[in-house]
C-alpha cells in the first residue's frame, strides 16, 4: 500500500477501532487527526472550541490532515473533516476515500454505550440520537461526494476491515 488511506464517517461509525485493525493488518502507520491535533495543540478538542470556537477548531483540523498525510498511512480523520471542500478534495487527490457508513440507531447505540470516547463537544445540545441523526442527514452526501468507496460500518469490526481491503483489493498480510 502506497496511497494514504482515509476514513471518514459520523462519530462513532468506528474510524479509530477499524483504522487501527486496517493498519495493522497491513503492517502500515495509523494516525488520528484529532489525536494527533490534540497531542500538537496539548488542548482537547473541547477546550479549543471552547476558547476559540468552531472556525478555529476547523482551520487546525485541516492543518492536522496535511500534516499527517504519508504514504501508507491510514489516516481516520475528524467526523466534520468533510465540511471543507477543501478537505474534501484534498483527501481524494491525496490518497484514497473510505466511508464508513452506519444507521443512526447503530451510531447512537454506540455512543450511548461509551459516552466517553466522544471528544467532541456536543454540537446540537440535544440528546445523542436525536443529533446523530441531525447531523447524519447533513453530512451523509458531502461523506459521500468525498469517498472513492462506501463500506458497510454497522459489521463486527473485522468485516469492515475485510470489506475495505476488498475494496481496494488489498491482499491480506
Ligand atoms: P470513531 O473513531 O469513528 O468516532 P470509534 O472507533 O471510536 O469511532 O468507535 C466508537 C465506539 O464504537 C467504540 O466504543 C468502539 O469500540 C465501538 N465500535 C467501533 N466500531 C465498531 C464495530 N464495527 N462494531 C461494534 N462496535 C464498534
Ligand atoms: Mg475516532
Amino acid at each position: 500500500m502506497t496511497l494514504p488511506i482515509f476514513l471518514v464517517g459520523a462519530r462513532g461509525c468506528g474510524k479509530t477501532t477499524v483504522g487501527q485493525a486496517l493498519a495493522l493488518a497491513q503492517g502500515c502507520q495509523f494516525i488520528d487527526t484529532d489525536f494527533w491535533l490534540q497531542e500538537t495543540a496539548q488542548q482537547t478538542i473541547a477546550d479549543i472550541v471552547a476558547r476559540d470556537g468552531w472556525e478555529t477548531f476547523r482551520a487546525r483540523e485541516t492543518d492536522a490532515l496535511k500534516a499527517v498525510t504519508a504514504p501508507a498511512r491510514v489516516i481516520a480523520t475528524g467526523g466534520g473533516i468533510i465540511l471543507s471542500e477543501y478537505n474534501r478534495h484534498f483527501m481524494r487527490e491525496k490518497g484514497i476515500v473510505v466511508y464508513l457508513c452506519a444507521p443512526v440507531a447503530v451510531l447512537a447505540d454506540r455512543l450511548e454505550a461509551f459516552p466517553e470516547e466522544g471528544q467532541r463537544p456536543t454540537l446540537t445540545g440535544k440528546p445523542i440520537s436525536e443529533e446523530v441523526s441531525e447531523v447524519l442527514a447533513l453530512r451523509d452526501a458531502l461523506y459521500r461526494e468525498a469517498a472513492h468507496h462506501v463500506v458497510n460500518a454497522a459489521q463486527l469490526p473485522g468485516q469492515v476491515v475485510s470489506d475495505i481491503e476488498a475494496a481496494l483489493q488489498l491482499a491480506r498480510a
